[in-house]
C-alpha cells in the first residue's frame, strides 16, 4: 500500500490521499461490480455463502495458481504434480481419521436457536476450559452443551437404494489424502528419492457450520496442497521454518505486504491428529476489528501418519496390522542406508480463494482529490492482472485508429491477455482499467497514424510513455516481467 507520503511524488496533484481496503465488504462490492466474484444461485435468492467467480475473477484466479504451480513444480527440481480424483473410495477417508475425527464442535443459542462453531462463541481459558461469550445474534448467553458434528460432504454413487449404506461416498475435504495414496505411483514413475514433494490444486469440500466473510469460509473452496516427502531422521522442525519462509516470500511476490501477514504456532490441543507441529500463516483479512487475523494457510508436520495409515504392513503397538483393506505398502526403501520405512511428511496447504482475497485486500487503494472525488486503483502485480494490457482508441469515430488499435489488440494477445476497449472517454477508459488492475494501457491517437506509436500509460504513476508500435510486445513484456 502507498503511504500518503510516497504519494506525492508519483500522482497529479490534484490526488491527495490513499487508503488501504478498509473491509472484507469493500472488496465484496468491487467484486460484484467489476466482474470478479458473484454471489451464487442469485436469480433464486443465492445459497448462503456460494460464490462464482466472473470473468476478471477467473483470471485472478487462474494466475494465482500457476504462479503456485510454476513456483514450484517448474521452477524447483524436486518437487512433482499431479490431480487425483476428488471422490475417492471411502476407506480413505476411514483410515486417514477423517470418518472419526474431521468433527467441529456445535453448540446451540437456547434463546434464538442460533447455531455456532463452539471455537468461535467460546474463549478458551488457560487451563483448556471454555468460557461462554454472548450470542453474536441476539447476545444472550444460554448455550447447549457442544456436540460432534462431521463436516465431510456425503454422496451416494451409483443407481442405488437411498439407504444403502455401502454407496456411501464424500467430497473430499482436502486434496492431500489423494496424494498419499499415489505416493508410490509418483516415486516409482518418476523414479523420486527423499526428499520430493507432491503438489496438487484442487477443489475441496467441507459442510461448514457456519460459512461466510464472502470467499473466505464456504463449503466448497479450492486448494493448493503439497505434500514434502522426507526421512525419519530429517529435522521436520527446521523444515517447516523451511517451507514459512518460502511461503512467507511467494506471499510477497503476489503483492502482499508483509505487516498484514503474522504465524501463529499452533498449540497441541488445537492441532489436527496427524500433526506433531504446525504454524499458521495468518492475514489481516479484518483491519477494522480488534482480533484482525485469519488462517490464509497452514504448514503442518504431518508425521508418517498417513502414508502408514494407508499401509497394508504397518503394525500397531500390539503388532496387529492397522489397516486389514489396504493392498499395498507406502513405505519406501532408501537405498544409501538399506533400510525401509514410512517418509514423514511437511505439509503446506493454502486456500486459493482466501490468497485471493488477500491479494485483492492488498491492492486495493483509493484516491481522493481536491473536490472529494474517489478512484479505485487496484495495484496487482503484473502476473496476477486479470488483463495485462488494454489498447484504447482516442477516438472511436475514426477508422483508422480503431482499426490500428484492433490489430495491436490481436498482435499482443498471443503473447500477453490484451483486450480492446472504446466504450468511453479516454479518462473514464483508463479509470476503468486502474480499478481491475490493468497495470499498462496503450493509447493510439491522431499521432499515431503519422509516427507509427502509441502512448503507453502505467497504473499506478499515471505517467505516460512513447514507444513505437515495433518495439511494443518487447516494451510490454519488460515492463510486465512476463
Ligand atoms: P480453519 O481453521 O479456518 O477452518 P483449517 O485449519 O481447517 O481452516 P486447513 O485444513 O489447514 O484449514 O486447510 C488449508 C487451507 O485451506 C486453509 O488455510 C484455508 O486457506 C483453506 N480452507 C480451509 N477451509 C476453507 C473454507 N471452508 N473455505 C475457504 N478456504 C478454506
Amino acid at each position: 500500500m502507498s503511504s500518503v507520503g510516497s504519494l506525492s511524488f508519483s500522482l497529479t496533484v490534484f490526488y491527495i490521499r490513499c487508503v488501504p481496503a478498509p473491509n472484507i465488504d469493500t472488496i465484496v462490492s468491487l467484486a460484484k461490480r467489476r466482474g470478479f466474484v458473484f454471489p451464487s444461485s442469485e436469480v433464486y435468492g443465492g445459497l448462503g455463502s456460494a460464490w462464482d467467480y466472473g470473468p476478471l475473477g477467473v483470471e485472478l484466479s487462474n494466475n494465482i495458481k500457476q504462479s503456485w504451480w510454476r513456483w514450484l513444480v517448474y521452477e524447483r527440481d524436486d518437487v512433482e504434480g499431479i490431480d487425483s480424483s476428488i471422490i475417492l473410495n471411502r476407506l480413505v477417508w476411514k483410515y486417514s481419521g477423517h470418518e472419526a475425527t474431521f468433527n467441529d464442535w456445535l453448540v446451540d443459542c437456547r434463546k434464538c436457536k442460533g447455531r455456532f462453531r463452539q471455537d468461535k462463541v467460546f474463549d478458551k481459558n488457560e487451563d483448556g476450559s471454555f468460557q461462554a461469550k454472548e450470542c453474536p445474534t441476539c447476545e444472550s448467553n444460554d448455550w447447549t452443551d457442544a456436540r460432534a458434528f462431521n463436516t465431510m460432504l456425503q454422496t451416494k454413487l451409483g443407481a442405488v437404494a437411498d439407504d444403502d449404506p455401502s454407496a456411501l461416498a464424500y467430497l473430499r475435504p482436502e486434496t492431500a489424502q489423494g496424494i498419499f495414496i499415489n505416493f508410490l505411483n509418483v516415486q516409482t514413475s518418476m523414479r523420486r528419492k527423499l526428499p520430493f514433494g507432491i503438489a496438487q490444486v484442487g477443489k475441496s469440500f467441507r459442510n461448514e457450520v457456519t460459512p461466510g466473510n464472502f470467499i473466505l469460509r464456504t463449503r466448497e473452496f479450492e486448494q493448493m496442497e503439497m505434500e514434502y516427502f522426507v526421512a525419519p531422521d530429517a529435522e521436520h522442525s527446521k523444515l517447516v521454518d523451511y517451507w514459512v519462509e518460502q511461503y512467507m516470500e511467494w506471499f510477497h511476490s503476489l503483492g502482499l505486504v508483509r505487516d498484514n501477514l503474522s504465524l501463529y504456532e499452533v498449540p497441541e490441543d488445537e492441532r489436527a491428529h496427524y500433526s506433531k507441529r504446525t504454524v499458521d500463516v495468518m492475514y489481516r483479512y479484518f483491519p477494522e476489528r480488534e482480533k484482525p487475523w485469519e488462517e490464509l494457510m497452514g504448514i503442518a508436520w504431518r508425521t508418517d501418519f498417513d502414508l502408514g495409515a494407508h499401509s497394508k504392513n504397518r503394525l500397531d503397538e500390539e503388532g496387529k496390522r492397522i489397516n486389514p483393506d489396504s493392498t499395498e505398502d507406502l513405505s519406501y526403501f532408501d537405498e544409501p542406508t538399506k533400510t525401509r520405512f514410512y517418509p514423514h511428511v511437511i505439509e503446506p496447504a493454502a486456500g486459493v480463494n482466501r490468497t485471493v482475497l488477500a491479494v485483492l485486500m492488498d491492492a486495493y487503494s483509493e484516491r481522493t482529490n481536491d473536490k472529494g472525488e474517489t478512484r479505485v486503483i487496484l495495484k496487482l502485480a503484473p502476473q496476477l492482472a486479470p488483463i495485462k494490457a488494454a489498447i484504447l482508441p482516442l477516438a472511436k469515430n475514426k477508422p483508422e485508429i480503431v482499426g490500428m488499435a484492433k490489430a495491436i489488440k490481436r498482435s499482443l494477445q498471443p503473447t500477453l491477455r490484451a483486450v480492446y476497449d472504446d466504450t468511453g472517454g479516454i479518462g473514464k477508459l483508463y479509470a476503468r482499467q486502474d480499478e481491475i488492475g490493468t497495470p499498462l494501457c496503450v493509447t493510439v491517437d491522431h499521432q499515431s497514424l503519422e509516427d507509427e506509436a502509441v502512448t503507453v500509460r502505467d497504473r499506478d504513476t499515471w505517467e505516460q510513455e512513447r514507444v513505437k508500435v515495433s518495439e511494443l510486445v518487447d516494451h510490454l513484456k519488460q515492463r510486465l516481467q512476463v
